[in-house]
């Protein structure tokens, strides 16, 4: 192929790392602009500056200073601080103090109002003489920054300055649409063009789908893996905006993601008790060791210990290790440690259970980085078996710290987890298809007798220790789609879909 020109790319997302973050989305906005920016493209990011995020700790400046941002029929001030991703990413945050200044991300009743906000001032921004950048293309990230396809679409459709960019949008998970009442229309400055409607989605005409609006306006769409892309255009996995999505599978890819190898490295990382790598594999034991410790588990080196990492919700199979837990406990020998926060239903469930089994099983019900990465180096399975993974990340992070994911063939995690073959002596984990507790339990038997033949799963451990998930491969498809948005760009205002 011609060597192109290198682009310019306004990346948005309402987590980046190491800013913030609640889960995978952030991890992919704090490594993915950093491998593009490493093949030779001017890609920015944009986030909002949220009270946490500490502007001496960060480091962080001034770049643009207060400038009026449109919201309904008044206009609101935002200014810009500017961190650094990396090296040299700039990250631009949003600053107010009204919409942001407060402890946590999501979860406020005003998340529509704030998530429009920081994406009219990050269009808004561009256009200051502080800044005067204008990128080829702007790359949005689920729901909070679904507007912007609708916008280049609508109220910046004949601005001189967005009439070269195109806009990609990635579905990092369906399930999260952000669904709002026809305010935010208005919020928006949108209310004149209306609802959307469509025939095999008729809630479309009397709510707002932010996510539907991406779609449905962006020029390219993607979700992070190829399975998950195919899965969501069908009633099971498309989250009722399947009919949408089939009617804009031209438009539609899957690139997986990668992680931060860079970060995430066992032979590095400052976390964990003991650094190990492939030629050094003895020493995970140490880790093993510590995590045992550490969550008051009896130490023993040879017990298989298996680690969950997750958000406590049904999409992760939680409903399904709740009916199998008990006899598993019975039945099997291994200890388990889970770290995550979510449904409280599952707070209370597995706190009981750790009172009961207080030598096997530890449970961390908090949002805790360090303690994440000292599970993945002292785990020898992670249990992952979702009921749809849009990627999933977790079974990345633990194959590269020699922990053997076993996981429901779902989205990612089908396209990145092998099924073991003992016969052919292949696989890098263990998976199943139906989504019942006996399948899962039966991959679970699986893995548990597996581990008792050390040489057997030093093999497993090694294929998925020396497999490269880094970001390289898929940044450079990433380029390519900014390409093919460029190409396909639309120009359409139209309500009918
Ligand atoms: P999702 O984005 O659906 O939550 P992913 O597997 O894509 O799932 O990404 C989850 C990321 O968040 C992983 O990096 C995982 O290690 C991390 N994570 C999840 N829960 C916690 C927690 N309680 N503490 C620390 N890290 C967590």
């Amino acid at each position: 192929m011609a060597t192109k020109k290198p682009l310019k790319i306004l990346f948005l997302a309402a987590e980046v790392i190491p800013f913030a973050k609640t889960g995978g989305l952030a991890d992919v906005a704090g490594s993915l602009p950093k491998a593009i920016k490493a093949l030779g493209h001017d890609i920015r990011v944009a986030m909002p500056r949220y009270g946490r995020i500490g502007r001496e700790e960060f480091g962080l400046v001034e770049v643009v200073p207060p400038f009026p941002v449109p919201m309904d029929s008044e206009t609101e001030n935002a200014r810009i601080l500017q961190g650094t991703l990396g090296a040299d990413v700039p990250v631009y945050m949003v600053d107010n103090a009204k919409y942001y200044d407060r402890d946590g991300i999501y979860m406020y009743p005003d998340d529509a109002e704030r998530f429009v906000f920081f994406c009219r001032a990050a269009m808004e921004m561009l256009k200051t003489p502080e800044l005067d950048w204008c990128p080829d293309i702007i790359h949005c990230n689920d729901w909070h920054t679904a507007i912007i396809p609708n916008w280049t679409k609508t109220i910046y459709a004949d601005d001189p300055f967005f009439a070269d960019v195109a806009t990609v949008y990635t579905i990092h998970n369906l399930a999260y649409q952000g669904i709002f009442g026809y305010r935010v229309l208005e919020i928006a400055g949108i209310a004149e063009y209306g609802f959307l409607s469509h025939a095999e989605v008729a809630d479309l005409a009397e709510v707002v789908d932010l996510m539907a609006r991406g779609i449905y306006y962006s020029d390219i769409i993607n979700t992070v893996s190829e399975t998950y892309a195919q899965e969501i255009l069908t009633p099971e996995f498309g989250e009722r905006l399947d009919p949408i999505l089939r009617d804009r599978r031209d438009r539609l890819f899957g690139i997986l993601n990668g992680i931060d190898v860079e970060t995430l490295n066992p032979a590095t990382d400052e976390y964990i008790e003991q650094n190990f790598d492939v030629s050094s594999l003895d020493k995970k034991t140490a880790n093993k060791l510590a995590l045992q410790r550490e969550g008051g588990l009896s130490e023993n080196g040879n017990v298989p210990l298996i680690g969950m990492i997750s958000r406590l919700t049904d999409q992760k199979g939680f409903d399904l290790i709740g009916e199998i837990i008990e006899p598993a406990m019975k039945n099997l020998d291994f200890q388990l440690v889970l770290l995550g926060t979510g449904e409280p239903q599952y707070h209370d469930f597995f706190s009981d259970l750790a009172r009961r089994y207080a030598d096997r099983m530890a449970v961390f019900l908090t949002f805790n980085t360090p303690l994440a990465q000292r599970i993945y180096a002292g785990s020898d399975i992670f249990l992952m078996p979702s009921r749809f993974e849009p990627c999933g990340l977790g079974q990345l992070v633990a194959m590269r710290y020699g922990s053997v994911p076993v996981v429901r063939a779902t989205g990612g995690l089908a396209d990145t987890v092998r099924d073991f073959d003992a016969v052919e002596g292949e696989g890098n984990g263990f998976s199943f298809q139906e989504y019942t507790g006996m399948a899962l339990y039966a991959a679970l038997v699986r893995a548990l007798e597996t581990y008792k033949h050390g040489d057997v799963w030093r093999q497993l451990v090694l294929r998925g220790m020396t497999a490269d998930y880094s970001w390289t491969a898929s940044a450079r498809k990433y380029i390519n789609l900014y390409h093919r948005a460029l190409g396909m760009k639309e120009d359409r205002a139209g309500q009918a879909i």
